[in-house]
């Protein structure tokens, strides 16, 4: 039987799982393990169904017992694991994608609706009972008729596109390569992230965190938005320049923010936090009893694949 560390707690339903097809190491506590932990953790394990709150980079990959095979990522994006160095040391590295991509569409949707809707003033004022009701009280932006700029129309951009046309957004998106007429849905395509940007009365990021993508929303580029932007991330939090980002709110260049992602997380700029239109959650995109469950089956099946055939259909190295 392969052996394999989980580094963190699952669902039970899914722990129960693994203990059919595997000797596991599980991790009853939560632990959050340090690099060197993992590293003396993972001896006599031939695969590691590892976070994305597992900082598995070179130096951590390299010191790794040459057993391990297999990196079961639990998480669609595996901007936390250094594939290069893991594919030198022909170790796979497997993700979770489509199953979570109704969960993180609906997040992505809600930090549109609770930054233009001011819902974090709103909810401030309802919980200390002190707010009055005015013509102008916490006049918000109507989605309706507004443009969305989405970057990185993937599987969760393509979902909130559906959603935000649904309640009358007009659609725009960047991606390096244009979509095929049938899968852009009446979107209009930008070239450049300028191009996008320049349209966006709201920016929903939806791009992987990459070596191309850190900080790519950055001063220079939130210039290119239309003053009084709605700025919403649901990828990660690497791609946005915090500083500048607070800055133009400062400025009122951005009207609001929704962030769902942050850099260094769970902690986050508290430049953020002296803005009342910051609507901001803890990375809650894919939290959902459905899609937490079949996110970790399908880190099990990938490990199960690849250790039956060989490779694994969601091998992304
Ligand atoms: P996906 O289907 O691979 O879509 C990614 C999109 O980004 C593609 O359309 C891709 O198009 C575009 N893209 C990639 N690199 C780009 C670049 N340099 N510039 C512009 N566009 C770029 O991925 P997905 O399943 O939608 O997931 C997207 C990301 O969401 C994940 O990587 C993950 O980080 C994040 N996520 C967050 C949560 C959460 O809890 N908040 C949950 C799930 C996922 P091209 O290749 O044509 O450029």
């Amino acid at each position: 039987m392969k052996k394999i560390l989980v580094t963190r707690r699952l669902l039970k339903s899914n722990e129960d799982r693994l203990k059919t097809l595997f000797e596991v190491n599980l991790n009853s506590n939560d632990e959050l393990y340090s690099q060197k932990k993992l590293i003396e953790l993972s001896k006599n394990c031939d695969g590691i169904l590892s976070a994305l709150t597992d900082k598995l980079d070179k130096d951590t990959i390299n010191k790794l017992p040459k057993s391990i095979k297999i990196l079961s990522n639990f998480a669609v994006g595996f901007g936390n694991i250094d594939i290069e160095a893991a594919k030198q040391r022909d170790i796979a590295v497997t993700n979770t994608p489509e199953v979570l991509t109704d969960a993180t569409a609906e997040i992505g949707i809600l930090l549109i609706l609770g930054a233009c809707r001011r819902a974090a003033e709103g909810i401030e004022g309802a919980k200390a009972s002190n707010w009055k009701w005015s013509a102008d009280y916490l006049i918000g932006k109507q989605l309706t008729g507004t443009r969305l700029g989405i970057l990185g129309m993937g599987r969760i951009g393509k979902k909130i596109a559906k959603i935000a046309k649904s309640l009358g957004m007009i659609i725009h998106y960047h991606n390096r390569s244009k979509l095929s007429p049938d899968k852009e849905e009446g979107a209009t395509y930008h070239e450049t992230l300028k191009g996008l940007m320049s349209v966006s009365d709201v920016l929903s990021i939806c791009c992987p965190a990459s070596k191309e993508t850190v900080n790519l929303i950055n001063a220079e580029t939130l210039e290119y938005l239309p003053k009084g932007a709605v700025v919403t991330n649901v990828a990660r939090g690497d791609i946005v320049d915090d500083e500048a980002l607070i800055d133009a709110l400062d400025r009122r260049k951005v009207y609001a923010v929704g962030l769902d992602v942050y850099k260094g997380e769970p902690n986050l700029n508290p430049g953020y936090l002296k803005h009342k239109s910051a609507f901001i959650l803890p990375h809650l995109g894919s939290a959902t009893k459905e899609t937490r469950t079949a996110m970790a089956n399908l880190a099990i099946d990938n490990i199960d694949e690849f250790f039956k055939t060989g490779t694994s259909k969601n091998k992304v190295n």
